[in-house]
Formats: structure tokens, sequence, C-alpha cells
């Protein structure tokens, strides 16, 4: 079975399609010839997944889902949060993110941190909302060059390597959207199974 992510990031795509079963085909929007960028003007994570979800299920009338993630630190009462991606303005460049944040901690000793994942998805024409997250801390340089966005900043509690240093395989164990997806996964499933 195909379903469609609202997503052009290949990088999340890849981590979605290395959880879901062999029999489910992760498509993005490249695939399907959509090159629009998709608005996300919401002010929350669940309003933005939503609204990305919905535009792609309007416009094409297929069973879809969209993500929205935000990097939520605590000594910067939750910043970037919602804003995660054009945290150091609109060019939406993770490097120039990650030293915005690494600048505003300078004077913070608490480095708490946690990614929060809400996925939207659109089924059989019903909306439904997953969602998982992974406590962590903001470490004092970048470390690591896997995967993308905040990663060679973000190290999950319990962990000795950031996100960066990890395989695809080892931040599944951990990430935030792997857990919003075993939910998703868990759902498709059951309704699978009923039909
Ligand atoms: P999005 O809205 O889910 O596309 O992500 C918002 C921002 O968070 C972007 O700057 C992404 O690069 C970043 N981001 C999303 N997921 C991750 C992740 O798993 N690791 C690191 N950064 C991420």
């Amino acid at each position: 079975m195909n379903l469609l992510f609202v997503t052009h990031n290949a990088h999340k795509a890849r981590e979605i399609q290395s959880i879901v079963p062999d029999n489910l085909h992760i498509q993005t929007l490249d695939d399907v010839g959509i090159t629009t960028e998709i608005p996300e003007t919401a002010l929350t994570l669940e309003a933005n997944a939503h609204m990305k979800m919905k535009f792609v299920a309007d416009l094409l009338n297929v069973n879809c889902f969209a993500d929205d993630t935000g990097l939520e630190i605590e000594a910067l009462k939750g910043e970037p949060g919602v804003f995660s991606a054009r945290y150091a303005g609109e060019q939406r460049s993770s490097t120039d993110n990650i030293a915005k944040v690494l600048n505003n901690l300078k004077q913070h000793t608490n480095r708490k941190a946690r990614f929060r994942t809400v996925i939207s998805l659109w089924w059989k024409g019903e909306t439904y909302q997953f969602e998982g997250s992974v406590e962590g801390e903001i470490v004092t340089d970048e470390i690591g060059t896997e995967g993308f966005g905040y990663d060679p900043i973000f190290k999950p509690i319990g962990s000795t390597l950031t996100f960066a240093e990890m395989t695809l395989e080892q931040k599944n164990q951990w990430s935030h959207r792997a857990r919003a997806m075993e939910k998703l996964i868990d759902f498709l499933f059951l309704e699978m199974k009923n039909t």
C-alpha cells in the first residue's frame, strides 16, 4: 500500500520508511510531482500538522499524513518550538538555527530540551493525530554529521551520542518522530486488520 507523506524532506522520509512494515510504501510530495511549499503558518504543532495534511488531502483526495516538529528548550521558555524551522529567519538554515540556539543558551546552565512531533493523518475522510516526544539536552558544541536540522546539538537522556552521531536505526530507537510514527503504524495495522 502507498501512503503519501506531506514532506519534501528526503531525510525524514527515509527515517519513516525504515520503521514502517515492508508492505507500506511511503511516498513524498516529490514522488507525486508536487513541488510547491505547503503552508505551515499556524501557531501550534498540532494546527500546523493539520494544515499541511489538509492542504494535500483537499488537493489530491488521497490518504496522507503530515508531521510538524518543534525543539522545545526549557531555559528559552519552549523556544524555538513551533518556529523551529525559521528560528534564525526565513532562509530556514539549520546552521543559522543551531548558532542562534547555542548563542541564546550561552548564559544558561539548564540545557534541558525535548523534541516533540505531531502527526496528522487523513484516513478515509477522517482526521487523526499522534504525538511522540523525546527528552534530552542541548550540548555546547555541534557533534556529529548524520541526520539533519538540530541533530548535532541534541542528546537524548540516557544516550552518550547526539542524534547526529547515530545511525538512522539508532536515532529511530529514541526519536520523537519514530515514537509518533509507531502510534500511526499501530492505528493502520488495526484498520487494515478490520477491513
Ligand atoms: P518540521 O516542521 O517538522 O519540518 O521541522 C521544524 C524544524 O525542526 C526544522 O528546522 C527541522 O530541521 C527541525 N527538525 C525536525 N525534525 C528534526 C529531527 O528529527 N532532528 C533535528 N531537527 C529536526
